[in-house]
């Protein structure tokens, strides 16, 4: 059983390396007392990168990205900074096609003390994944939609080599969460049947997934109805699972049922590879100030561990993953340290000690 694991870092810009540095750190406390031995390896890309040396995503990062176990990214992309065609540096969707990262996992998480827009009553709370197609869907022909001069056109693309292990990704969360206590074992297929063709394949794909969990139920729910639930009822959703556009509109949906992007973390999951990096960007109009919220990096970064743990059967790598979520947590219940998009005066690095000082 290996228990040490090469992880590429993408600082990235903006806020990024910012809120990158204090990540690492509690990582690597975490290995030590762990037991195991991460190995960070720099990979440099993105709009800061292609500013100064003409390239936005070297190979050489890529190729780290590629032999890496696990991949941490910050965020990347500057307002300012484009290529001649007027389109943003982006090496972060670059990854997800080129490792084929089919599997945006959102987590939608209301923690005890967390700002929310909705008013939760007793007892009520807000716990579900939100997995979005990476991939293919409405993003298939990104960079390639044919525009003439009275016309435009993109295509929404659905295949079954993608579908089928999305599908079969989200029942085997859904299966973990309810053996953790986390969820009733229930996915949801947002979707737009009612009206496209290729919405109905997808459809048909996922119900040939759910019949071989009797053990979970599944539902399918249309996209716009989708949207009002979240608003008014998420505390009945569980794993739901969609379309690429349509996983793009709710996550952010999601994110601001969890009082903004500062506690949004996610992850894109393939075959052989995985990215953790938080929901937001790279913040350009607080950069360089010490204030960004580096909670979602963090949470991030926990996420890494349970998917290392899990997939390399390492326990002390999901302990971990759960600890540090439960340190975010606590901080966050406590409410007397946080940084501004949380309504506190903490800067990053206090914000970080705190979350360290609670996992000792
Ligand atoms: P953004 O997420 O960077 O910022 C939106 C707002 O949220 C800003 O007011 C910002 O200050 C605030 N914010 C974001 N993260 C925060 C944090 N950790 N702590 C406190 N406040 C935080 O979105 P944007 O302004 O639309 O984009 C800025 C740049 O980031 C653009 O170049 C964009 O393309 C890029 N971007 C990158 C990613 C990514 O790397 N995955 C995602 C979204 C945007």
């Amino acid at each position: 059983m290996p228990n040490s694991f090469d992880i590429a870092v993408f600082q990235g810009d903006g806020i990024g390396p910012e809120i990158m540095a204090p990540t690492l750190a509690i990582l690597s406390d975490l290995a030590v007392g762990g037991g195991y031995s991460l190995n960070f390896i720099d990979a440099p890309a993105g709009a800061a990168h292609y500013a100064q040396t003409g390239d936005s995503f070297p190979s050489a990062s890529m190729e780290a990205a590629r032999q890496a176990d696990a991949i941490l990214l910050s965020a990347m992309g500057l307002p300012d900074v484009r290529y001649p065609d007027g389109t943003e540096i982006s090496p972060q969707i670059d990854l997800r096609k080129a490792l084929t990262l089919f599997a945006g996992v959102r987590p939608v998480t209301v923690r005890p003390g967390q700002p929310t827009p909705l008013a939760l009553r007793g007892g009520q709370s807000i716990d579900f994944v939100l997995i979005r197609e990476s991939t293919e869907g409405l993003f298939y022909t990104q960079g390639r939609g044919e525009v003439e001069a009275d016309e435009a056109r993109e295509t929404l693309r659905i295949t079954r080599a993608i579908s089928e292990p999305l599908f079969r990704f989200a029942f085997e969360l859904a299966k973990s969460r309810k053996a953790a206590g986390r969820g009733p074992g229930k996915v949801t297929c947002v979707d737009k049947a009612n009206v496209f063709r290729a919405f109905a394949f997808f459809r048909e794909m996922f119900d040939a997934e759910a019949a071989k969990h009797p053990e979970l139920s599944a539902n399918h729910t249309y996209v716009d109805a989708t949207a009002l639930w979240m608003v008014e009822k998420p505390w009945e959703f569980d794993v739901m699972v969609t379309e690429n556009m349509f996983g793009d509109i709710l996550s952010d949906l999601g994110a601001g049922l969890m009082g903004g992007l500062g506690l949004a973390p996610s992850a894109d999951i393939g075959h052989d590879h995985a990215v953790f990096q938080p929901c937001h960007g790279s913040a350009p109009d607080i950069a360089g100030q010490g204030v960004a919220n580096p909670m979602a990096m963090i949470l991030s970064a926990a996420m890494m561990l349970d998917w290392l743990g899990q997939r390399h059967d390492f326990a002390p790598m999901q302990a971990d993953g759960d600890r540090l979520r439960a340190a975010v947590d606590a901080v966050v219940a406590e409410g007397a340290i946080l940084t501004r998009d949380l309504g506190g005066q903490a800067g990053t690095a206090e914000v970080a000690d705190a979350i360290r000082a609670d996992l000792k």
